[in-house]
């Protein structure tokens, strides 16, 4: 049957890249927090609304515009540590960001089957370690609502390493805090940009994830093995 033209055009949703691995290539994880284990919507909602009318709350202006001018300001800094530096913001919008992320903590959420996932981890002895990006602080904001630190040998903020995930050198002057094989590393992250920056160091193993909000649609990518969430990881 020919398709009609119209019906053609219609871009094509990605199809699922399967995970195909056996953990036994495996020693060490590298998990990324927001949008990985936790639920983005706090974390988009943080930015997108609630910084928006608390903004501009205290400068009076209108709200529709105080959001285009700050998504405006948070791209100028995209994909480097003052994205994710909460004095930075505070300085930059006069707002106390560390007060303001805690006062919407209720809404920080664990996705589903990260618990039943971390203990199929555990049984096969593998090392976990939390990679995120984000500030000590947020981090903090975070473990208060979700204990999850326990599960993993180590946590490790972005600021640590002196550099964001997105750029390739973070992977090597990671391995100055915690020597990895790269060839026997999995790492799973919901920002492709981060994927790249990993994959061209020479990691192995990655991971994308294509739920990483609750609230948004599945997006799988074109690059990388995806998960919607880590029940497909327990095997
Ligand atoms: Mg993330």
């Amino acid at each position: 049957m020919n398709l009609p033209n119209w019906f053609k055009q219609q871009p094509e949703t990605p199809k699922q890249i399967l995970p195909e691995f056996s953990w036994d290539q495996i020693d060490c994880v590298f998990l990324d927090m927001d949008g990985t284990l936790l639920d983005k919507y706090y974390d988009d909602y943080f930015w997108e609304h609630f910084v928006p009318e608390v903004y501009a709350a205290k400068n009076q202006v209108d709200i529709a515009d105080a959001r285009k001018l700050l998504l405006k300001t948070y791209q100028s800094v995209e994909n480097t540590l003052q994205w994710t530096d909460l004095h930075y913001w505070s300085d930059r919008l006069g707002l106390d960001i560390v007060a303001l992320k805690r006062e919407i903590s209720h809404l920080v959420n664990i996705h589903p089957h990260i618990i039943d996932y971390f203990k199929h981890m555990q049984k096969m002895e593998k090392k976990l370690y939390l990679v995120t990006n984000a500030h000590p602080k947020a981090l903090k904001v975070k473990m208060e609502q979700v204990p999850i630190e326990n599960w993993f040998q180590r946590l490790i903020c972005s600021e640590e390493v002196g550099i964001a995930k997105e750029q390739p050198e973070f992977w090597h002057k990671l391995q100055h805090l915690l020597p990895y094989d790269k060839e026997r590393t999995l790492f799973a992250d919901d920002t492709e940009k981060v994927l790249h920056s990993a994959r061209e160091y020479g990691i192995q193993h990655l991971i994308h994830i294509a739920k990483p909000s609750s609230r948004l649609p599945v997006k799988f990518s074109v690059h990388y093995q995806s998960i919607v969430n880590f029940q497909e990881l327990i095997f």
